[in-house]
Formats: C-alpha cells, sequence, structure tokens
C-alpha cells in the first residue's frame, strides 16, 4: 500500500511509543495547543483515546508542510504523514516529525466555547456547542463509563437469561396514570410516545419468562429539575414466577456487578473525573415505607401516611445513607398494576431503589388475576376497555405471575460519576427549552 496515495489513519495518537523510532505513521485527530518557537513548530493531536506531539523543526520538514502549519487553528481536524522520534523533553518522551500534512476541517475562530474549559461556559453554552464540549477529556470520560455500564448490564443480564426485547415507542395508551403524555400525529387516530414498556414487558413474560429492554421513554414533565428528562433512557426488566424480593435481589447484584466492571474498565476515566467508587455489599438497608416515616419523623419532618416523599423528606433521608430501598409503598402511590399486600391491602409489594436522596429505580410484584387489575384501573380512575388489548392476554389466562423493575440509566450515571445535574450525563439532553442539538 503506497501510504501517500490515501489519507488513511495507521495508528491512533495513544500507539505511538519510543519502540516505534523511525517508523513512518500516519495519523488523523484534532489539534490543539499551537506554537511557534521560529526554528521549530509544534502542536498537539488528540483523537479519541490520546494524544501526541507534532514537532516540525525548519531543518528537518519540507517548506511547505513547514508553512501549512500556520494555517491550523486549535480544534482543526488534521491528518498527518511523518515519522516518529524518540524525545525525551516530549510529553510522552515521543513526539512525530511531519512529512506532509493536510487540514480536513479548519476550525473556526474563535470557537464558541473553550474546549481545553480553562475558560468557564454555562451548561447551556456547552450544550449548544456540544461536540465541542465533547472535546474535553471530563465530557468524554463520562461517556465512555455510560459505554461500559450499558455494557455491564447486558453481561449481566445476559448471564441470568434474560432475553433482550424491544418494544414499540409509539403506543395507544398510558401506563401510569398522572405523569403527562406527548401526543402523536398518527395518521386518524390517537397515539403517543411511550412513558415506558410496563404493559409489554409484562405480557412477553407469558412467552419469555424474563426479559430485558435498555431503552427510550418520553415524559411530558412541565417542570424542570436535575434529575428530570423529557426523554430517558430506562433498563427495564420482567421476571415470570417471581415476586417482589427476587427482583430486588437481582437489581441490588446488577448494581454490584456494574459497579465493579465500571472500576475495573473504566479505571482511567473514573480518575479522570476524580472519582472514587465504592462497591456496596448485599442486601442493601430496607426500610417499608411506614419505617421512613417514623424516621422523618425523628427528623422532624412529619408526613401524612399515604403521601408521596417530598424533596425535603427525600434530602433528610438521604443524607446519611448510600444505597437503600424503600418497600411498601401505600396502594394509592403507586400505578395500578401493583400488586397489594396479602397482609394489608393499603400498601403493596413494591420498592424504590434510593441512593442518597435520588431515586433510581422503582419495580415490585405485578396483578395478574384480570378481575383485580379491572378493579384496581377503576379505583384509578382510568377505563379498563382502554386497556382491554392489554387485558385479554390475562383473560385468556396466559400471563404467569411477575414482578420486575425500571432503572433510570440517566440517574445511574450520576451516582457512578458523581455528577449533578442529570445533563451531564445524556449527549443531547431534552427538556422543555431544549429540543436541538
Ligand atoms: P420521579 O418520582 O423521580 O419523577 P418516577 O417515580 O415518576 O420518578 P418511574 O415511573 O418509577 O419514575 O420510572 C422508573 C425510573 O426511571 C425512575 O426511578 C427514574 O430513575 C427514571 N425516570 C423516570 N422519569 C424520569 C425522568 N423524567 N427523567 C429521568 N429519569 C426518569
Ligand atoms: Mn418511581
Amino acid at each position: 500500500m503506497r501510504l501517500k496515495d490515501r489519507r488513511v489513519k495507521t495508528h491512533s495518537c495513544s500507539e505511538i511509543h519510543g519502540e516505534l523510532e523511525g517508523q513512518e505513521v500516519c495519523l488523523a485527530g484534532y489539534v490543539r495547543v499551537i506554537r511557534d518557537l521560529g526554528g521549530i513548530k509544534f502542536f498537539i493531536l488528540y483523537d479519541r483515546d490520546g494524544e501526541i506531539q507534532i514537532a516540525a523543526p525548519r531543518v528537518q520538514t519540507p517548506p511547505e508542510v513547514f508553512t501549512k502549519i500556520d494555517q491550523i487553528t486549535p480544534e482543526s481536524t488534521v491528518w498527518v504523514r511523518g515519522r516518529v522520534k524518540r524525545t525525551p523533553q516530549a510529553p510522552r518522551g515521543v513526539e512525530v516529525i511531519p512529512q506532509e500534512i493536510e487540514v480536513f476541517s479548519r476550525a473556526s475562530v474563535p470557537l464558541p466555547l473553550d474546549p481545553t474549559g480553562r475558560i468557564k461556559s454555562s451548561l447551556d453554552t456547552r450544550l449548544n456547542a456540544r461536540i465541542l464540549d465533547l472535546r474535553h477529556p471530563k465530557r468524554r470520560a463520562i461517556f465512555k463509563i455510560r459505554h461500559v455500564v450499558t455494557n455491564a448490564i447486558r453481561e449481566f443480564l445476559n448471564s441470568r437469561g434474560f432475553l433482550e426485547v424491544q418494544t414499540p415507542k409509539i403506543v395507544a395508551t398510558a401506563t401510569e396514570s398522572g405523569s403527562a403524555l406527548f401526543p402523536v400525529a398518527y395518521f386518524e387516530k390517537e397515539a403517543f410516545l411511550s412513558q415506558s414498556p410496563q404493559l409489554f414487558k409484562e405480557i412477553l413474560t407469558g412467552c419469555f419468562e424474563k426479559v430485558y429492554e435498555i431503552g427510550p421513554i418520553f415524559r411530558a414533565e412541565e417542570f424542570n429539575t436535575n434529575k428530570h428528562l423529557n426523554e430517558c433512557t430506562s433498563v427495564d426488566i420482567e421476571m415470570a414466577f417471581s415476586n417482589c424480593d427476587d427482583v430486588m435481589r437481582v437489581l441490588e447484584e446488577l448494581i454490584i456487578f456494574t459497579l465493579k466492571k465500571t472500576k475495573e474498565l473504566a479505571e482511567k476515566e473514573l480518575e479522570v473525573l476524580g472519582r472514587k467508587l465504592e462497591v456496596p455489599e448485599a442486601p442493601f438497608p430496607r426500610y417499608s415505607y411506614t419505617e421512613v416515616l417514623q424516621i422523618l419523623e425523628k427528623k422532624g419532618i412529619r408526613i401524612e401516611w399515604g403521601e408521596d416523599l417530598p424533596t425535603p423528606a427525600e434530602k433528610a433521608l438521604g443524607e446519611d445513607r448510600g444505597f437503600y430501598f424503600i418497600t411498601e409503598w401505600p396502594t394509592k402511590t403507586k400505578p395500578f398494576y401493583a400488586m397489594p399486600c396479602k397482609h394489608d391491602e393499603r400498601v403493596t409489594e413494591t420498592f424504590d431503589l434510593m441512593w442518597k436522596d435520588l431515586e433510581l429505580a422503582s419495580g415490585g410484584t405485578r396483578i395478574h388475576d384480570p378481575q383485580l387489575l379491572e378493579r384496581r384501573l377503576e379505583e384509578n380512575g382510568l377505563n379498563p376497555e382502554n386497556f382491554e388489548p392489554h387485558l385479554r392476554h390475562f383473560r385468556w389466562g396466559l400471563i404467569p405471575p411477575h414482578a420486575g423493575w425500571g432503572l433510570g440509566l440517566d440517574r445511574f450515571l450520576m451516582v457512578l460519576t458523581g455528577e449533578q445535574n442529570i445533563r451531564e450525563c445524556v449527549l443531547f439532553p431534552r427538556d422543555r427549552h431544549r429540543l436541538v442539538p
């Protein structure tokens, strides 16, 4: 192959080592820190996983290449063919002397923000220029961790015999009363963006037993908080012949497995973020909803039994805790499909997984008796007729006893990275005010 004829990339920046001394390499990436010392010009070339110094001494560089360096602006995308040279003074003890340079894309001056982070920009400015923002090593570390986490979750669930599924995101009915829906113009019919794969994953236990989905959910939450988005990614599981306790154990083990994998496979990225991960032990502490009210009472916070926990209560509860479960939620705080407890119909076989004051997951045992489902729909002010395409699977007697949960992937990433705003953990967040990019 004649490298001169094609702008190939033979090595990534991190692959350039002293042992390649004298060898010709072709690199491609982005530029930062350009310096002109008269007799020698330098720049740093970086790519997806590393960087290397390009050093052009006047005497060793073809004249047209030497002058071309003057046209390069920070963050431009370039291709470099050159020779590897061991140089103790170079940042990595090695550099490349260019023989040929091509500027693929010349970055404008000034750019909307400084990707090195030396000049601080607001989150809004950063998200408006997200690709430039993602050139910052800290931001890229977050998404490398997200990749490792997603793989670890798949590895764990696959090893437990779960089948990965994809369910429709355009749906005809709501799954949770209350949480707002986004309508979709769907020909002659009324349709919505899916809030949760709940109903599909439940009926799938009638043929696959154990299923999971990692996919988008859409919620028309009107408020803007640091932990809510209008489009987020949910990890959902559903298991036949299981109850609330069984799926809590799966979740606990998944969290531990994922934390261990992240420490192992994203060591460098955790270091870039200055993040030390502590792997908790199973079982995580479990408190019933009623116990939580007593704990809060001792902290001087009174909540009416049956009410959801308001933010200040979550704050007070989470201040001295890591991962923990809140179980047996009052029936009226949970959706229609939540199974009432045998010992007390006012509470359900449900749980929330918390990390400090942040809710990460909700789940529990589901109702599989069609009469009870119908009654609970009515009690929730929902019309069972609208749910008939779902309910008939239960009436036909196809659906086993089952349980499951939904874990917010973006919120889990906040825990792993230590980020305070969910938008930092999503490439292109969607909130009330942001629809581009
Ligand atoms: P919250 O009370 O915090 O708004 P929720 O109880 O309405 O959450 P669930 O229906 O239980 O949410 O969804 C399961 C999980 O999905 C949540 O525990 C959370 O991690 C995540 N999640 C739900 N809604 C959002 C959202 N709008 N933005 C980000 N994550 C979300
Ligand atoms: Mn919830």
